[in-house]
């Protein structure tokens, strides 16, 4: 096992998982890198780190300083860890929609939460444009910037991309993934084809983002809508300039989560939704190149941080999504 000299060395490094049904049902290897196994528990502890270690090298970054961020949650998450870590603050800016679990989280790791109303990205309450002026206002703060600020894709270029390719012995053929930011579609993509150009790279994007009409043809627009948190893009952010994506499927949150069941009952592993609906993609993606091929996607986070959404019977009853079973039964 593993020996690290300090506790930010635990962020990446993830396992990588062959999904039996996934694998069964396309007659693909399906592979997923376990990114829930995080010390935040999911992928944006590296964007985290990275974007923090990137201030740090600017010199943007004083001893003592402030990082501000608005985000779903994660990479807030990911940020009070690191910031903790290296004695810096975080103030987290969320729109009120996310789940309670990721609002929990961040006030019990210390960082100062403040909640907004959802609202459009054109909309100047809208999260992101609230956090930069927090950032702006603050003394001794800087503005994390997840959307705009390569850091992010950085580390998926050198880290996750890096790990997939030597996991796979360098034999993968295709890899999707979701886009919020979009550093992790972009940086995995551009990371994978700078090793071998011939790997398809897939987006998967959720009803109600705009990034599948866009790459299909070349229209930034959305249709129908999601629940699910942390992904469905309206634009392109300055780490999705440039993404080498080939090909893009638009997955329902139905189908998303019926994986979500699947994987839990039959794999046992607790997912979030934005893993269900990657999976979905990589079978989409697995029946689109054909059988025998060996094909790559994220586990982005965990399923203990939904306990109140995705994992409660009221709550999929409001949104009219299937029950699972189990919880049909239970109570
Ligand atoms: N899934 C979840 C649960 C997330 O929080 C995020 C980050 N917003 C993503 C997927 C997408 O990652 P990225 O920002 O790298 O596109």
């Amino acid at each position: 096992m593993l020996l690290q000299q300090d506790t930010l060395a635990l962020i990446g490094n993830t396992p990588m998982v062959r999904l039996k049904g996934p694998s069964e049902a396309t007659g693909c290897d399906i592979f997923a890198k376990c990114e829930f196994a995080n010390p935040g528990a999911s992928v944006k502890d590296r964007a985290a780190l990275f974007i923090v270690n990137d201030a740090e090298e600017k010199g943007l970054l004083k001893p003592g300083g402030i990082i501000v961020e608005g985000t779903a949650g994660n990479t807030g998450i990911g940020l009070a860890l690191v910031a903790n870590a290296k004695g810096y603050r975080t103030v987290i800016v969320m729109p009120e929609t996310q789940s309670r679990e990721k609002m929990d989280t961040l006030r019990a790791l210390g960082a100062e939460l403040v909640t907004v109303p959802a609202a459009p990205y054109s909309n100047p309450g809208h999260f992101v444009h609230t956090s930069r002026r927090i950032a702006e206002e603050t003394e001794g703060a800087i503005w994390a910037n997840q959307f705009d600020n390569i850091a992010n894709r950085k580390a998926h270029i050198v880290g996750t991309a890096e790990e997939i390719w030597a996991q796979m012995d360098g034999r993968i053929d295709g890899f999707t993934c979701s886009a919020g930011t979009g550093g992790t579609i972009a940086g995995v993509g551009m990371g994978l084809k700078a090793k071998d150009e011939n790997i398809t790279i897939a987006l998967t994007d959720p009803h109600g983002a705009a990034l599948y009409a866009y790459y299909a043809h070349g229209e930034l627009k959305s249709e129908g809508e999601s629940v699910a948190e942390g992904i469905g893009q309206g634009r392109i952010t300055a780490n999705l300039e440039g993404a080498p994506i080939d090909t893009q499927f638009r997955i329902s949150d139905a189908e998303g989560l019926e994986w979500v069941r699947r994987l839990l009952s039959e794999e046992g592993l607790c997912l979030g939704l934005s893993s269900g609906i990657n999976v979905a993609g990589a079978v989409a993606l697995a029946r689109q190149v054909g059988p025998g091929k060996r094909i790559v996607t994220i586990l982005c986070d965990t399923g203990f941080r939904y306990l109140s959404t995705l994992y409660n019977r009221e709550w999929l009853k409001s949104k009219g999504l299937t029950v699972f079973p189990w919880l049909a039964q239970n109570g």
